[in-house]
């Protein structure tokens, strides 16, 4: 049988678990999935090498559940629960998302679980943790704090859960995630997933995992082929008023857009609101409240556009998210791999769109690099008039390139004043460049000619009718989901 037919039930998955995945609809697992279930279920330590939108976390969750379903009882007593799996995560958003996901597929099972993070009220966590939980959701930092206040033991601890590996060590949990592994148990099971394998993840499995199984299901360090990449050369001073256009014109209705700064991230949202946008931002400067409003609402609909810093969007899990923005490059390329990940998932088509200025080129040569292809350049006529500018030649040595800079500079300077305030116009595919798009054109590029539609869109112009525009809880009513496109098919396990 080849590992495509593979089903839920050939999995071995208990009917519990089987009745709660078929509640959210799916009907296939994943590659992670089909590969990480079995091993886990038999026990062994696994490394998993996995982006995110690939469907891992219930590669892990769902045979976490099914080997903790023995201690399952409705005792009222703490003593009865105690902690038996420890899933660490790098961010609260994640720590959230993992935890609904426990809850989830777990809805049909009588474990108990909570979530502990930063950033929020220590003493509202502790009641939870103190009525005794077998599934423990935690960023680091905080469960060290709990640790620390004897909150709760983790001496019960069968299984250590360690996901976006990679992000907690860039993040600087090293030293944390060592403190809590000297508290649990010698004997354990421990699953680890990465989305990269740097030097530094290697080290670390090293330590944890015991003669862990590998399970890739991307090649190192790249990113989902359902996604497309595309570049803009861009004046930096450009950049906000060709995005604007981007968005307007193409009507983009859902779009996650990146600034390296998190005050860059706040201007950004502020300037799209006042040109009619709706958009908020979400960093390490809003309060816990801020970011969970700001990521519902934009779940829902309610906001088209999400800015947000590398830290901030870690593991978001945006359904159907078409397009990724990126106004500025991540310094670091991992970064790129991770926010561009918040598209493409679940075997959706994406599309990740970088504005490169001549400063950032550096960085973007790291990218591709690191990806191994060369992204595709897209030309903009915004202010250039469809000219790409000289010095961003990247053949040329930067030096060689800054007189035609300042020539370029120049140019753009000059550029008659009526042009600069005609209505400013871009092409998204080269082909178009030479004449004025016209309506028909835009067919050309099937993710912008298929403005992607909210599932929540008639709900909220029926709410905003009613005056009713702030209900953030408008998702929840309508949490059936909608069924990702069909997955990439499964790689041939690596299982030894
Ligand atoms: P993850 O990579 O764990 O963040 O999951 C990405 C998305 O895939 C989430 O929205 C899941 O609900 C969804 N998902 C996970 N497994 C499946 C599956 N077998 N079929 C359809 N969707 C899935």
């Amino acid at each position: 049988m080849s590992s495509n037919n593979i089903s839920f039930e050939q999995l071995g998955l208990s009917t519990d678990l089987l009745r709660a995945i078929s509640d959210q609809g799916y009907t296939t697992p994943t590659p992670i999935q089909q590969q990480a279930i079995p091993v886990i279920l038999q026990g062994c330590d696994v490394m998993g090498g996995a982006q995110t939108g690939t469907g891992k976390t219930a590669g892990f969750t769902l045979p976490m559940l099914q080997k903790l379903e023995g201690y399952a009882n409705s005792s009222t007593s703490p003593a009865k629960h105690p902690i038996r799996a420890l899933i660490l995560v790098p961010t609260r958003e994640l720590a959230v998302q993992v935890y609904e996901s426990v809850k989830t597929y777990g809805k049909y099972v009588t474990l108990k679980s909570t979530v502990i993070y930063g950033g929020v009220s220590i003493d509202a966590q502790i009641a939870a943790i103190r009525s005794g939980v077998e599934i423990l959701v935690a960023t680091p930092g905080r469960l060290l704090d709990h640790l620390q206040q004897r909150n709760l033991m983790l001496s019960k601890v069968e299984m250590l859960i360690l996901d976006e590996a990679d992000r907690m060590l860039d993040m600087g949990f090293l030293p944390d995630i060592k403190q809590i592994i000297q508290m649990l148990p010698d004997q354990r099971q421990n699953l680890m997933f990465s989305a990269t394998f740097s030097e530094e993840i290697k080290k670390l499995a090293g330590k944890i995992l015991k003669n862990p199984t590998l399970i890739e299901v991307a090649r190192k360090n790249s990113v989902s082929d359902l996604i497309s990449h595309v570049v803009y050369y861009l004046e930096p001073i450009g950049k906000q008023e060709f995005l604007i256009d981007m968005i307007k014109k193409n009507n983009l209705q859902q779009v996650l857009i990146f600034t390296r700064t998190k005050h860059g991230a706040d201007r950004l949202a502020q300037k799209l609101n006042s040109r009619e946008i709706l958009s908020s931002a979400i960093h390490g400067d809003r309060n816990q409240l801020q970011r969970t409003q700001a990521l519902d609402n934009f779940k829902c609909g309610l906001i088209r556009v999400l800015v947000a810093t590398d830290v901030a969007a870690r593991g978001l899990d945006i359904e159907e998210l078409t397009h990724v923005i990126n106004l500025e490059l991540p310094n670091n390329p991992e970064d790129y791999i991770h926010r561009i990940g918040r598209t493409g998932r679940a075997g959706a088509k994406g599309l990740a769109i970088s504005f490169v200025s001549r400063e950032e080129i550096s960085l973007l040569d790291g990218i591709e690099k690191l990806l191994g292809i060369k992204i595709k350049v897209e030309e903009s006529n915004f202010g250039l008039k469809n000219q790409q500018p000289e010095y961003l030649d990247k053949k040329k040595p930067i030096d060689e390139q800054k007189d035609k800079r300042s020539v370029s500079s120049a140019q753009s300077k000059n550029i008659d004043p009526a042009v600069k305030k005609a209505p400013r116009t871009f092409s998204l595919r080269k082909e178009s460049l030479s004449k004025r798009p016209r309506r028909t054109d835009k067919i050309e590029d099937p993710l912008f000619s298929q403005p992607y539609i909210s599932k929540y869109s008639d709900l909220l112009s029926a709410e905003v009718g009613a005056g009713k525009f702030a209900n953030k809880n408008i998702h929840k009513q309508y949490s059936s989901k909608t069924l990702p496109a069909l997955f990439i098919p499964p790689v041939v396990s690596k299982q030894k």
